[in-house]
């Protein structure tokens, strides 16, 4: 599909103009940040375009598509599970994934604990964060997280790296700058408490609409889709 490549690339090259004009803003170095690829619109072929473009992280928002992709692709991508995972749907999905952005739960933290442990896998994960306090919304409350720390102590498979958050969607990304902020103190404040071997260092936040945003205010991952999609047809599936 030379066209669809072509267009990726056009994408791509405004996209990677837009990141560095944000990094320069603040004074960070492009290589701090971390482009997500979310490829839920697209069907695998397209999304097999990217590592050829350069862009090696991918990430879906359902397991059963993560599955899917990773099965028809180069196993060298790194996979990022992004959206809600149940516990039944770990057991597949451990040993696809290079991090999981969206652990919401003590439960499922465990439950993660559990099937690393059985898998002899050690994974890496986010707590997600409903920042924005929408009832929709999966994710930890701000509050909630201090509470979450002791549970840590005890997990000798399951690492936690950081936080994510998705903003409510807003017409100007500027409104969502608080939402970044309030991620970025949590982070800086749960990273002085947090029990080795897991460490708070990387926050991802920033999708198509308030990426620039959120690097502003310290993404180390945004995650994109639409941007990077658009105009390639999506999956007639
Ligand atoms: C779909 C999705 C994205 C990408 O969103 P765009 O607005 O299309 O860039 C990012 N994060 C999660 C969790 C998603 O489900």
């Amino acid at each position: 599909m030379p066209e669809v490549a072509d267009l990726l690339r056009d994408n791509l090259a405004r996209v990677e103009t837009q990141i560095a004009a944000a990094c320069d803003k603040v004074g960070r170095a492009r290589q701090e940040v971390t482009l997500v690829a979310v490829t839920k619109s697209v069907s695998p072929q397209v999304a097999g375009l990217l590592p050829g473009l350069g862009v090696h992280h991918l990430g879906e928002s359902r397991p059963q598509e993560l599955w899917r992709k990773a099965a028809a692709l180069p196993r060298s991508i790194h996979w990022h599970q992004v959206g809600h995972l149940q516990t039944n749907k770990i057991e597949r999905t451990l040993p696809l994934c290079q991090l999981i952005h969206s652990v919401d739960t003590v439960h499922l933290i465990q439950a993660l604990e559990k099937e690393a442990a059985r898998q002899q896998h050690t994974v890496d994960v986010l707590l997600e964060v409903n920042a924005s306090r929408e009832e929709n919304k999966h994710g930890f409350a701000p509050e909630q997280l201090e509470s979450v720390l002791p549970q840590l102590t005890s997990l000798q498979h399951v690492r936690v790296r950081g936080l994510m958050t998705m903003a409510a969607y807003d017409d100007d990304p500027e409104h969502c700058r608080p939402t970044f902020a309030l991620l970025r103190t949590l982070l800086d404040r749960l990273a002085q408490q947090v029990p080795p071997p897991h460490r708070m260092e990387d926050l991802s936040m920033g999708m198509s609409n308030d990426f620039a945003v959120a690097i502003e205010e310290g993404a180390t991952l945004i995650r994109l889709g639409t941007i990077l999609f658009e105009g390639v047809v999506p999956e007639a599936s």
